[in-house]
């Protein structure tokens, strides 16, 4: 499944070029983690700000469609990656007919698709939500199904809660799925979580795996808001997400970094969906562990063995959304946030990403509280929120 072109070639070493189609803060840490190890970057990109492209060496300002762009990106680039699950599957099979892409647009493909994505679950013996494929509206399940209440959710291009809608019952789902233009959808039941947990691990071409410790997270509004690591649940728990998501890998024979999401309910495990690249619940991995996983993405992609991923200190991620930009009146001027108390924390790592627009939902930055005590990182990540007005 994977491409295999590169098995037979040598490493890729520095000052090689390499290319990332997309130019989100996920492209903007991976071209970070790129060009400290001496390497180049070259992205792709259709916004001439992109927190990435503005980074980069190079920087491509064209659609993820633009044939002449992606062949000018395959010219100049010795290995391809992604970051964002939504571009088209159909651009890396064109560039990988003459070069090398990382994951393949294979597993690509297969985790951009709700439907793909739980059809493969499921199939690969793994344990998900109970769901129902949604074709047409006549696929909607009727009052009297247990899957009610329900999440409908579009298969495609959805992401940090975006496309979905919570129903009650067929004539609420029917008006959702209206809502999304009868699009292809999945309709999950509704769980009671006792909480969430992710495993983002690292996979190179000959089958080796690094995983980073099992993450726990909570959302506000379907967004990430906080990530606790190592995850405070039992050490059962957090063994077997590990566990499950080296099989997702493997099943997907996947090359690349991936993150795999996971329901806790009724203190069992089920795979909510995967994300093939860096996650956001990866984040403290930049400054709590020895490897972090956008060098992890850097080292699979140009063929060296994967970094250490030991965590040497606690961590609390926070994500920083456009919601806590004041908004200014006057035109050109961008109030910010009160930064002064978070920086003032010596065990605070701050991190934006040079957005220029703050908007409701759009993550501008996050940062990362370390400290030798899980107790005390928690304690003083929620101050810093606190005092940046996060609500809850
Ligand atoms: P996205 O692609 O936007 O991340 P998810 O399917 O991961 O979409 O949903 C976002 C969040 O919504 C989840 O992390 C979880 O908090 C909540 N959620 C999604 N599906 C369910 C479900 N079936 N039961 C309960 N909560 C859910
Ligand atoms: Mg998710």
């Amino acid at each position: 499944m994977s491409n295999n072109t590169l098995e037979h070639h040598s490493v890729i070493l520095p000052p090689a070029m390499l290319g990332m189609l997309g130019g989100g803060q996920l492209g903007r840490f991976f071209v970070i983690a790129a060009q400290e190890m001496g390497y180049r970057v070259t992205v792709l990109d259709p916004d001439a700000s992109s927190p990435a492209g503005k980074i980069a060496d190079v920087h491509i300002c064209a659609a993820f469609d633009d044939k002449d762009a992606l062949a000018t990106l395959a010219k100049s680039c010795q290995v391809i990656s992604t970051e964002f699950e939504n571009v088209p599957a159909d651009s890396l099979s064109f560039l990988a007919e003459t070069t090398s892409v990382r994951p393949g647009a294979q597993s690509v493909a297969i985790a951009q698709h709700r439907v793909s994505e739980k059809n493969f679950l499921k199939e690969a013996g793994l344990p998900v939500a109970p769901y129902a494929v949604i074709d047409a509206a006549a696929d909607l399940p009727d009052d009297d199904s247990d899957i009610y209440p329900a999440i409908l959710k579009v298969a495609r291009f959805g992401y940090d809660g975006k496309g979905q809608a919570r129903v009650k019952n067929q004539q609420e789902a029917q008006l959702a799925y209206a809502q999304f233009d009868h699009e292809e959808c999945v309709l999950e039941k509704m769980l009671k979580l006792d909480y969430e947990v992710s495993v983002v691990l690292a996979r190179d071409v000959h089958g080796n795996v690094a995983t980073f410790p099992t993450a726990e997270n909570s959302h506000l509004n379907g967004i990430l808001d906080v990530s606790i690591v190592p995850a405070r649940g039992s050490d059962a728990i957090n063994h077997q997400a590990q566990k499950l998501a080296i099989m997702v890998a493997e099943k997907l024979d996947y090359t690349g970094v991936i993150g795999v999401e996971f329901f806790v309910c009724n203190g069992e495990l089920l795979v909510n969906e995967m994300a093939p690249r860096p996650h956001n619940s990866g984040h403290y991995t930049i400054d709590a562990c020895v490897t972090n996983q956008f060098e992890q993405q850097v080292r699979v992609m140009v063929g060296l063995p994967l970094g250490s991923s030991r965590q040497h200190s606690p961590a609390v991620m926070v994500n920083l959304l456009g919601d806590i930009w004041p908004t200014s009146s006057e035109q050109n001027l961008r109030a910010e946030p009160a930064w002064q108390y978070a920086l003032n924390n010596p065990l605070l790592k701050m991190h934006l990403y040079g957005k220029r627009e703050a908007r409701p939902g759009r993550k501008m930055g996050h940062y990362t509280v370390i400290n030798a005590s899980r107790d005390e990182a928690i304690k003083q990540a929620m101050q810093v929120r606190a005092e940046l007005n996060i609500s809850n």
